[in-house]
């Protein structure tokens, strides 16, 4: 239920899913296990959906922060072609140098694949004790643009600048991507999150997009609105207009360190988040903090086209690499909301089902979680319940 489909587009990767409920065809798909944990949890990935009967023909590619030794390369042209071909991914962790070296390749491919929305959702795991049992959010991070424009220079010495680009075009797609979902999802209430009352050009500017959608899909209820910004009476009177008529889903604007004070407090105040680029990665580690950590948090990035490349959110945990001591619940769930994407909703509640009961018993749990399994033996007690 919480991992439902992640893109209710209906230009999506479907006809890939059609061909292979007819004939049971396996579904062509991109892999990139990525560094660090990466290729330890994609490997968990493949032999639980195999043992599931998940036939997948994975169109493996290395990206990452090695060069590698055939392409003499971090990322290649047929990388970037195959997820354009398939529309359908999984990506593992890809490190990112500190301060030097190569631009981020996870911002590459979000940039050259056009990966507008990142999903992540989080909710409590039954069985799990953490100090909240009440979890079940949706952050939507914008994906493009925001801080994470790569656009940085230094103005004289000592003085740097980077450039943080908010467009009408990417705040638009990636509201209507939040509101599309909140209501195929039967999500009630969408809360735009901002630092508007600094940003006011920036922030702003996102968040007149969502009163611009309010009005086009007539969902705004004007009560529980509480906005930062005069937007002038044209606006209101839109809003109560249609206030009066659809307040169908509930809106409202939440300034950013506001949202992260209330989430700590009480996750059940929140629904679907959605939030330029910075915001979305920092407020989507500390939702994971809510209920177990990074092991536990999938997500999805949604792109033009209707491609999904689903990935976890953690990142590639060198302290841990090599140790057959990652967790891959997130890697899995992810590939979980990668066959909602394509409606194989059958076979993603059996895997997603074997998961969440492995974690519940608790006899096989992974350091993070507590437990002391190893990557391989958390794996196998998952094939175990399928
Ligand atoms: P991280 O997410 O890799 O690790 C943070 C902490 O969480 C570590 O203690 C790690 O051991 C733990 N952790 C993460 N995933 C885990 C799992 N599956 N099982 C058990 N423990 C897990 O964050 P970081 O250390 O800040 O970043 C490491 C590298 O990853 C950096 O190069 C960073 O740029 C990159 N990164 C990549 C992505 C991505 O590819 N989408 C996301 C975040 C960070």
């Amino acid at each position: 239920q919480i991992l439902s489909a992640t893109n209710p587009n209906p230009n999506s990767a479907l006809t890939v899913a059609r061909a292979y409920s007819v004939d049971t065809t396996p579904i062509r798909a991109t892999l990139f296990p990525g560094d660090g944990i990466g290729p330890e949890i994609a490997e968990s990935v493949k032999k639980v959906f195999t043992e599931a009967d998940v036939h997948i023909d994975w169109e493996e590619h290395y990206v990452g922060t090695e060069v590698d030794p055939r392409t003499q390369s971090f990322l290649t042209w047929e990388s970037l072609e195959s997820v354009r071909r398939n529309k359908i991914g999984l990506k593992g962790p890809m490190a990112t140098p500190i301060g030097k070296g190569h631009r981020s390749l996870n911002l590459t491919l979000r940039k050259e694949l056009n990966l507008y929305a990142n999903v992540r959702p989080c909710y409590s795991l039954p069985g799990y004790k953490t100090r909240y049992d009440n979890v079940d959010l949706v952050t939507i991070r914008e994906n493009t643009e925001g801080e994470y424009s790569g656009l940085e220079h230094q103005v004289v010495r000592g003085v740097v600048e980077s450039l943080k680009i908010i467009t009408r075009q990417a705040s638009l797609r990636v509201a209507e991507y939040a509101f599309h979902y909140a209501k195929a999802h039967g999500r009630e209430r969408v809360s735009a999150i901002h630092k508007a009352n600094i940003m006011q050009k920036t922030d702003g500017l996102f968040l007149k997009v969502f009163l611009f959608l309010m009005i086009k899909y007539r969902l705004l209820d004007c009560k529980s609105m509480l906005p930062c910004i005069n937007f002038g009476l044209v606006y209101l009177q839109c809003c109560r207009e249609v206030a009066e008529k659809y307040p169908e889903i509930k809106y409202e604007e939440v300034v950013i360190d506001n949202c992260c004070m209330m989430l700590v407090k009480n996750p059940a105040l929140f629904d679907v988040l959605v939030m330029p680029n910075l915001y979305g990665d920092i407020i989507s580690d500390l939702c994971a903090g809510l209920i177990g950590g990074l092991g536990l948090t999938p997500s999805c990035n949604i792109g033009e086209g209707g491609i999904a490349l689903a990935e976890a959110v953690h990142g590639s945990a060198p302290d841990i690499a090599g140790k057959n001591m990652a967790n891959p619940t997130a890697l899995l769930l992810s590939a979980v909301t990668m066959l909602r994407h394509l409606e194989l909703h059958d076979k993603a509640d059996r895997i997603q089902d074997a998961i969440l009961k492995t974690i519940a018993e608790g006899k096989y749990r992974t350091a993070d979680l507590g437990g002391s399994s190893t990557t391989t033996d958390f794996t196998k007690a998952i094939c175990d319940h399928l």
